[in-house]
């Protein structure tokens, strides 16, 4: 669409580089900024599942991405011990794409990066939003560098605390604490841990993904303070201790924690903007409009699916952009609802086992239901949205 001719994208995250990327391919002018001073991105490991693929896909950069990580397609449920419960093979992908690829975050974001700037994105870093103002017919923007600039559309994928979301909603929709977090260690991979696994333990879950032939990560879920801060040199112990009930290669890896190890704690504090979106000339997409608990691992997935659909609505629909935008919105809100209440329930379920008698009653049931269950959310999230 020829009116949208220079887009402010707020965030260089896995939503903010896509949506950079797919409307700077289009010819339109991108300016990008992110709050931090470099790209040197925390975190561990992220699995990428076929809808993101696909996306990725879309923007040439599939075989990048998956000479980089590791791809599986299945998942199994274990006891404490890795005794078997569930195995599930993913209904995701096709001849083209994987059902998951895992790499480490910081080399997904190294090949956004360069995409988005291939594309002719300019990329400015340490910088933010001062002050935004909406004039019906371009957005006035203040950014913290002193510069004042106007856009025809300003995208916030400013994460999960988003100024942007706070400019179009004040402080209305905030993530909420779930009184639960997630730990995660990276750690040479076990052999044995060939696709994502999850062992259900009594008052917490484990368990591991692949990232490389050599790298693995562990993740532990388990009821947190909602406002717990652990000091880095009590991480080892304190997920050591954590991990006490869980026998196989998480007892090898708990046993060889130290403090050197890279031990990422996150809570976990969902939240879900009602959509519309956007108000007049500005949207949000990624962690900022959803975040959801981490189990179906589509966090950056939809933050991906958001940017690229953002791009085509705003330039291929038909209309006003407010019926674009509102089109982006109605879209993206009914496909991250979904992530949102399937991922929410399956934690409160495995963090409702309290007991041995619990362990015992999921056992049995996940047995019988686990893999019809999550192949029936593989068949929602393998619908092509592009
Ligand atoms: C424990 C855990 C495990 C996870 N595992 C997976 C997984 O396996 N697979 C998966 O797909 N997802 C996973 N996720 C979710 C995933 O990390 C997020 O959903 C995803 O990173 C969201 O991308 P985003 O671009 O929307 O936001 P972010 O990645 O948070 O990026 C936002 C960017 O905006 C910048 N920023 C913030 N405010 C401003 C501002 N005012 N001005 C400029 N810049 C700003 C930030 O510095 C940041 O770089 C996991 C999350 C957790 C907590």
């Amino acid at each position: 669409m020829a009116d949208i001719r220079r887009v402010l994208v707020v965030g260089g995250g896995v939503g903010g580089l896509t949506a950079a990327s797919s409307f700077a391919r289009r010819g339109v002018e991108v300016l990008l900024i992110e709050r931090r001073p470099a790209f040197d991105v925390p975190g561990v490991g992220l699995g990428q599942p076929a809808n993101a693929l696909r996306i990725y896909d879309a923007l040439g950069l599939l075989p990048d991405i998956l000479a980089s990580g590791f791809t599986y397609d299945r998942m199994s449920i274990f006891d404490p011990n890795r005794k078997l419960i569930a195995a599930h093979e993913f209904l995701l992908g096709d001849d083209r794409v994987p059902a998951f690829c895992a790499l480490s975050r910081r080399r997904l974001h190294e090949i956004l990066l360069a995409a988005a700037e291939r594309a002719g994105a300019t990329i400015r870093t340490g910088v933010t939003v001062s002050d935004i103002r909406d004039e019906k017919d371009r957005v006035a923007v203040v950014l913290s560098d002193g510069r004042a600039e106007a856009f025809d559309l300003v995208a916030g994928f400013d994460g999960i605390r988003s100024t942007t979301r706070q400019h179009l909603f004040g402080t209305a929709f905030v993530p909420r604490p779930s009184g639960y977090g997630g730990w995660r260690v990276q750690v040479p991979r076990c052999d044995d841990v060939r696709g994502m696994e999850f062992l259900q333990g009594v008052g917490s879950k484990t368990g591991a993904m692949p990232l490389a032939d050599d790298l693995m990560y562990i993740f532990h879920i388990r009821p947190e303070a909602p406002d717990a801060v652990f000091r880095r040199e009590d991480c080892a112990d304190l997920l050591r201790e954590r991990l006490a009930q869980y026998g196989s290669y998480v007892a090898e890896v708990a046993a060889s924690l130290d403090a050197k190890s890279d031990i990422v704690y996150s809570p976990i504090e969902p939240v879900l903007v009602p959509w519309p979106w956007f108000r007049g000339r500005v949207v949000i997409g990624g962690d900022a409009a959803h975040t959801s608990p981490p189990h179906l691992t589509q966090g950056a997935a939809m933050a991906a699916e958001d940017g690229y659909v953002l791009a085509r609505e705003v330039l291929d629909g038909d209309g006003p952009l407010e019926a674009r935008l509102m089109r982006y919105s109605q879209t993206r809100y009914a496909r991250s609802a979904f992530v949102y209440s399937f991922s929410y329930q399956w934690m409160l379920d495995e963090q409702s086992v309290r007991t041995p008698d619990d362990l015992e009653a999921a056992r049995k049931e996940l047995a019988l239901n686990a893999s019809t269950r999550i192949g029936a959310s593989d068949r929602i999230l393998d619908a092509r949205v592009i």
